[in-house]
Formats: structure tokens, sequence, C-alpha cells
């Protein structure tokens, strides 16, 4: 069996050892009919790779509420030039994994397995070093830590919806958007760092910080506890109604 009868086929699961290379060699073919999704650290390397903010970025420069980078003509992610990725240096962790997806399950644990190939990528597969060698070469690792941390929070807040029903507070309905990959108009609040991280320090008179990771630090911290001052406005109103 030849070796292009199996790229893609999702039966393989790599570990970060495996033998694994590939060469790109720039056909952008894969930067066509994606869904290139975004989580809130991503948005805010792009934004700060253009110069804005994430509100802006979240209202120009992406679909599906917010989560995923627009498309334009002909289905080309909104970034892609002449030249290749016009944002290389901030492209979001999807494409540093192609031609890899990312899978972590409480049973197997991380594995990472081939997605279906373009027919006629110009793309090398190898096996010249292993999966952790492909991702330190494309600066991978923040970006999973990031996502894992998103996942993770994204979790917390599912737990939440479920544990009292959707319809107690906004943040709620905005994530089950999120959850159901809504085509709902508008994009989730919560999803924007910038304003989230401005309004949780304005109110605690806090300096907004500068450092991306720890901007998303507190991002994430301001989620948890609005998650925690609903919870305690849902008891309350329990309590009253009991
Ligand atoms: S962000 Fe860059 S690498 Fe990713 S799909 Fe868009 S143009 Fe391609």
């Amino acid at each position: 069996m030849g070796d292009e009868l199996v790229r893609g086929t999702m039966t393989v699961a790599y570990r970060r050892g495996s033998a694994f290379s590939y060469t790109c060699h720039a056909c952008s073919r894969c930067c066509h009919d994606k869904v290139i999704q975004l989580n809130p650290y991503e948005v805010a390397r792009l934004a700060q790779n253009l110069g804005i903010s994430t509100t802006e970025f979240l209202t120009h420069y992406t679909e599906r509420s917010g989560t995923a980078l627009r498309r334009v003509e002909a289905g080309a992610c909104v970034f892609l030039t002449p030249q290749g990725c016009g944002v290389h240096p901030d492209r979001p962790l999807v494409c540093r994994l192609y031609p890899l997806g990312r899978h972590v399950t409480s049973e197997r644990g991380e594995e990472f397995r081939e997605l279906l190939p373009h027919p006629e990528t110009e793309g090398e597969y190898g096996v010249a070093g292993t999966v952790q060698t492909f991702l330190d070469r494309q600066e991978a690792d923040p970006f999973i830590e990031a996502t894992d941390q998103y996942v993770e929070l994204l979790g917390r807040l599912v737990a939440a919806l479920h544990g009292r029903g959707k319809a107690d507070a906004a943040v709620m309905q905005e994530v089950q958007h999120v959850v159901d990959e809504s085509t709902a108009k508008g994009t989730p609040e919560w999803l924007d760092m910038d304003r989230t991280v401005a309004k949780y320090c304005g109110d605690r008179r806090l300096p907004v910080p500068t450092d991306l990771r720890e901007r998303m630090r507190v991002h994430i911290q301001a989620i948890d506890a609005g998650l925690v001052e609903q919870s305690g406005t849902h008891k309350e109103e329990a309590h009253e109604r009991g």
C-alpha cells in the first residue's frame, strides 16, 4: 500500500516521540476552505501583530461568533497574501500543527493524527525528525499551553451551564452559542480579552498587564471570578425563592 493511500486517514496516532517530519513548500493550498479555530490567546496574538485591539480584531477578522478566522474569496483565509501567510509569526495553532491535528482525551492523553491533505499539496512528509522536533520548529508549545488553559476554562463554563440551566445568566447563553458553534450575530463578550481584562482591572483599580501571557492569566481569572459571582447570585436567588 502506498504512503498516499494512508495520508490523513486519522488511523495512526502519533506521540511526541514518534518519527515524523513535514516540509512545507508554501503552496498555500492548506490556507483555503478551512475553519481556522481561534481561542482568546490566538486572537490577542493576531491583534498585537496588526496593532489593533482584540475588540477590533474580533469585529473585522473573525466568523462563527469570533471563534474562527474569516474567509474571503474562494474560501481563502483572510490573511493569505500572494507571498503566503501575512501574519506568519503569530499564526494560530492549527496552522502551526498542520498537517497534524492534536487530540487530548482522559483515556489516551495527548495524540497527534494526520489531517486529510489537499490532493495537490506540495508538502513533503517524512520521518527525519519527531513530532516534538516538528512542534519545536513551529514554536507551538506556548499556543498548546494556551489552548489547554482555555479548554479547561470552557469546561468550567459548560459545567456551570449544565449545572444551573442556561436561562439564568447571559454569559451562559453566550457559552452555549460557542459550544454549539452558533452563527448568532455578534461576539460573546467574554472571548474579547482586551475588553474583559480592561473591565476587570478597572473595577479593581489594577493596572492592565502589558505582557500578553500575564493578560491571558488575568483574562481567565476574570472569567472565573464572574462564574463565582454568578454562582453566588444564583444561590441567593434560590434562597429567596425557597
Ligand atoms: S493564518 Fe496564515 S497560515 Fe493560517 S490559514 Fe491564514 S494564511 Fe494560512
